[in-house]
């Protein structure tokens, strides 16, 4: 079985065998107690809930964290906003998030919001951002399938992007790094290399308030948690990255939230791997 999404294959499945009619069959199609629902996976759940609401942190000024089960990093420029992942989890996430934004940073549109990764807990909502005129920033490598997925006809009930009547901006960038830079501000996007978890993974850094921004590469132990053995693959790309790219940071700020949630430092990312 093959499952595509805007053309391209998001699920495969092999049967190997097949037992008809067994004994326990009404147990098999009884649902779990207690069980999440659709839609939970990715670590941060995608409950409806979360998306109502969200408050918002300033981290330094024109910074702001737009929390969530899916935190967006809202940045002020001069004459204009960037978004760090604006369309997460749902529709009304992205919308709950654009708001936010507004609120914290008045009178200044949102123009590009640079998508941490292509995976659909962190694209859900961009039909929202579509809708709001705002140009999705990505690797080239991740081009073709936001185009197809945001440019199909809405068959079965309209979004907020087929009631706008946009069409989906999508810039494709082309090497390991983009900035977004005037008089006021600097935000580099870094293009994370050697990640299994997904190709065209993207970080954002702020060399001035030395804020760095991921997602999905680094999920904070318990407390006096032992090193895992095998370390984890992700949080070691990670850190091989930053010792690569050489940033400046101080803090960092993960898009899914955190158990306790709150900003980590490098160290702590290291410290997760028993590196120094
Ligand atoms: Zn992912």
């Amino acid at each position: 079985m093959v499952q595509k999404r805007g053309g391209w294959p998001t699920f495969s499945a092999y049967i190997l065998g097949a037992h008809p009619n067994p004994a326990n069959l009404q147990q098999l199609l009884t649902p779990p107690q207690g069980g999440r629902g659709a839609g939970g996976a990715g670590g941060g759940g995608a409950a409806p809930a979360a998306a109502a609401a969200p408050t918002s942190e300033k981290l330094a000024d024109g910074v702001f964290r737009i929390n969530g089960a899916y935190n967006a990093l809202a940045i002020e420029f001069a004459d204009h906003i960037v978004l760090f992942e604006p369309g997460p989890q749902n529709e009304a996430r992205a919308q709950a998030i654009i708001a936010e934004t507004k609120k914290v940073i008045p009178n200044k549109p949102i123009r590009f919001g640079v998508i941490s990764h292509h995976h659909f807990d962190h694209t859900s909502g961009l039909p929202a951002v579509v809708a709001e005129g705002i140009t999705i920033v990505t690797p080239e490598v991740n081009r073709d399938f936001l185009m197809t997925s945001l440019s199909a006809p809405r068959t079965l009930a309209p979004d907020s992007q087929s009631k706008s009547g946009k069409k989906p901006v999508i810039e494709g960038f082309k090497g390991d790094k983009r900035v977004f830079q005037d008089a006021t501000r600097t935000l580099e996007v870094y293009v994370i290399k050697g990640l299994p978890h997904a190709d065209g993974l993207v970080v954002g850094y702020l060399p001035k308030e030395r804020i760095l921004v991921y997602a999905d590469m680094f999920n904070l132990p318990p407390a006096n948690a032992p090193v895992p053995d095998p370390p984890v693959v992700g949080t070691m790309v990670f850190a091989d990255n930053l010792d690569r790219l050489k940033l400046n940071v101080d803090r960092v700020m993960s898009v899914h939230s955190l158990n306790p949630d709150r900003l980590t430092t490098v160290a702590e990312l290291r410290a997760s791997l028993g590196r120094k």
